[in-house]
Parts: C-alpha cells; structure tokens; sequence
C-alpha cells in the first residue's frame, strides 16, 4: 500500500497541533447565549475552519455556533469525519509535568490536553485528507468534516448539525481506537419517582453513570438496619448513628464488575421500613446489575448483556426517587424495555421520568463500510486485532452507516481525560498515512 504521509505533512501537521492545543477549549457556556459553550470552545472553532481553508476546503460555521465542517470535492454522495474540539479540563494542575494548555513535544511526543481526544486524532484525519489533495487525485465523492463543540457534556452541537444539515452516505469518526467499532450500547437514564415519607429521609449515590460504592443510612432504627445487614454478611460499618455500606464503585457500562452499595442498603432498610421504592429495589433489582428480574435475559451476540445501574435513591417528606442507567445490546429496542419498566414498576406506585435516551451503534461486520477500513488497517498495520464493540459512546451513533475507527492505537497507552495526555509523533502520523489511505479509498474510487 501507498505512503501518503511526507515531511512536510509532518512538520505542518505537528504546528497546526500545537495551535489547537494551545486553545483551552473547555465548556464554560449555558449551552444557550453566544457562544453556547464558551469563548474558548468557539476560537477552536474558528481556528480550525481557518486551517482548514489552509487546506483547500471551503467552510461553514453555524451562526448560533453549534457547530462548523469544511467541504471538499464534488459527486452525489457526502463522505462525513465527525471530530471534537470540546477538551475536559485539566483537572489536578500538580500532576501535568508540562502545562496542560500549552503543548510540549518531549520524547517524541505532543503533550497536551486533547492531544488524544481529539484534537490529535482530528489534525491526523485533516492531514491524512490533505496527503491526498497534494497527489492531485479528482474526488468523486464530496467529503464533509464535520467540528462538534460539546461532545464532554451532552452532544447538543450535534443534534444541531442533524436538525439543520445535510446527512452523509457514510463515514467514520476519529474519537476511539484502532481497528473499527462497528456497535455501541444504546443508553437508557430514567428517574422513578414515588410517595415520599414522613417516617425516614435518605440521600444516596451520585451521577448516572456510576455504580454507587457508598450508601449510607442516618436514623433512630440505624442500629436494627445495621443488624439485619450483618445476618445478611453485607459489609458494612455502623458508628452508632449511622450505618454505611460498603460496595465497589465502577462505571455504569460494567455495572457487574462492581458492587451496589444502595442495592444492598435497601435488603437491610426493608425490615424496618415498609416503603414502596425500597419494596422495588428488594424484589425487582436485588443484587442483579443485569435487570433480568424486570425484562428477563436481555443480551446479544454483537454487544453482551443488558447493564441495569440503579445510580441514586432519595426519600423525602416530598417524594422518593430512584436514578437508572441502562446499557442496552443494540439487537434490543428501548422502547419495549422502557414500556416494561413502565409497566413493572406500577405495582409500586412509581412513576417513570425519562431523564436522557440515545439510541445504539450498529453498522454490520460485514458490511463494505467496515469490511474496507478493517483492510486498510490491517494492511498498513499487520495487526489482525478483530473489530470491536463497545459500552461506551462516539459521535458515530449520532449518524446512519458511521463507525468510529481510530486514532488510538491498541498497543499504547490510553490517556484520555488524564493528566499529561499526549499523543506519539510515531502514532500521530501512522494514523495520519491510514486516514489518507481511508479518505482516498472512500472518496476518490
Ligand atoms: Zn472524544
């Protein structure tokens, strides 16, 4: 196969690198007022549909900011790359060896905050395009790269972009790892909400996604609780006031790896209060992370088992309120669990609220689509790693007959979200010479 990538792709790329980098592109907006999601988010932007026009695409950028993409070619069908140029913050400064928002190449590396994710990953797709461009190859497809803005939090550029834009035939998103992955989970989060009470009060747990570690229980029957936990051999720890389980706290996405501190509270809660959500959590969830007690076995080939994380509880005088996070194997529709859950849950007086639902991921293995990028990495890489599934989220699901492919290479290290995140030059431009090969396979045959 073809070198796409020279010296001056390199040198080139690694500047315009540095460039975006050196933008603190972390959401600081209401999501409302311009610019939705900061200053810094919309300069990226703005930088990056300069370089861009560099490049030879013409731009636009969306008037409320949402969003912006570079276009390039001619033909019916639009080839879309959905990048990001959102970064999460750097989180403790004390542990960056360099500064987060000023890249440093040391060792053969770009260090940086969002040198993997995904401002490396998008100059690599960028480069990789312009590679192609420089052989003077006629395209014959349009091809689109398309820039989200608020991909860390909740992906309201992109609902933006398919409310109001133009839909590619097919494409691939640079957000995730070598080789293709070809399914992601759809993703349920829903609050049941029930009678309060005037007997006991209870606030466990925090956000969705994560699998409670600690739950703990403050009353005058604390000690009764504590006591049935014991004949239970549940873990736990009572001072005399206040009796707290001791589970394992994991992501949502392999809730059964880990252990639900709230799930385990409430078998030992139960005896001493009569309460309905307490009776739902006992009979319907107990110690299950799969949700088989509500909907029965809800796995498949392509991506595995259902993951049933019941996140938080609240009893007030008010009301009560349970918070869930479900994973769903993308063979299964959320609808009919959502209708089930509906109508398990009406025996104990609790009401549905949908909080968030984002449908799965699924482009068959054996498509074209990812039958050509599986042979494209796997001739410029000899690596014969099979394509991947995943409980995790890209851009990819947002779109019809997208996949996320790259730029993270299986071998090294992950360091997305981390301090002293960087990306290896050697990396860089190896992912650079595949999305070149990618772009004039997809484009210009
Ligand atoms: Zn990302």
């Amino acid at each position: 196969m073809k070198i796409w990538i020279n010296e001056t792709h390199q040198k080139e790329s690694i500047q315009a690198l540095k460039k975006l980098i050196d933008i603190p592109s972390i959401n600081s907006g209401d999501g409302t007022t311009y610019p939705p999601f900061g200053q810094a988010i919309d300069d990226c932007l703005k930088e990056t549909l300069l370089l861009c026009e560099d490049l030879g695409m013409s731009t636009y950028l969306d008037p409320e900011g949402y969003y912006g993409y570079a276009d390039y070619g001619q033909g019916e069908e639009m080839v879309a790359v959905l990048c990001h140029l959102d970064v999460v913050p750097a989180g403790d400064l004390s542990l960056w060896d360099t500064p987060p928002f000023s890249a440093v190449i040391k060792n053969g590396k770009v260090l940086g905050r969002g040198s993997q994710d995904d401002k490396g990953p998008t100059i690599a797709a960028l480069y990789g395009f312009k590679a192609v461009i420089d052989e003077g190859i006629l395209f014959t497809k349009r091809i689109r790269f398309v820039f989200g803005t608020d991909e860390e939090t909740l992906w309201r550029c992109m609902e933006r972009y398919n409310l109001k834009e133009e839909q590619p035939t097919m494409g691939f998103v640079p957000d995730s790892s070598f080789p293709v992955t070809y399914a992601e989970k759809g993703l349920l989060q829903a609050k049941l909400i029930g009678p309060g009470s005037s007997e006991f009060n209870l606030t466990c747990g925090e956000a969705f996604n994560i699998v409670p570690g600690r739950a703990s229980y403050q009353g005058k029957d604390a000690k009764l609780v504590s006591q049935e936990l014991s004949k239970k051999a549940i873990e736990q720890e009572f001072d005399g006031q206040t009796v707290t389980v001791n589970g394992k706290a994991v992501h949502a996405s392999i809730a059964g790896e880990g252990v639900n501190a709230i799930n385990q509270l409430a078998t030992g809660l139960i005896h001493v209060h009569s309460h309905p959500i307490l009776k739902f959590l006992v009979e319907k969830v107990g110690n299950e992370s799969n949700g088989s007690s509500i909907f029965g076995e809800i796995k498949d080939e392509m991506t595995g088992g259902l993951t049933f994380n019941v996140a938080s509880l609240y009893v007030g005088e008010d009301k009560s309120e349970i918070d869930l996070d479900l994973r769903i194997p993308v063979s299964f529709s959320i609808e009919n669990l959502v209708q089930t859950l509906k109508e398990k849950i009406t025996a104990y007086d609790l009401e549905y609220k949908e909080f968030d639902r984002v449908a799965g991921l699924y482009v068959p293995e054996e498509s074209e689509l990812v039958k050509t990028l599986m042979a494209i990495y796997q001739n410029k890489t000899g690596d014969t790693t099979k394509a991947l599934t995943s409980g995790g989220a890209t851009y990819a699901r947002t779109m019809k007959n997208m996949v996320a492919f790259g730029s993270h290479f299986p071998t090294s290290a992950g360091l997305a979200h981390q301090s002293n995140e960087g990306i290896s030059l050697d990396e860089l431009f190896r992912a650079m010479d595949i999305y070149a090969e990618t772009i004039y396979q997809l484009c210009c045959k």
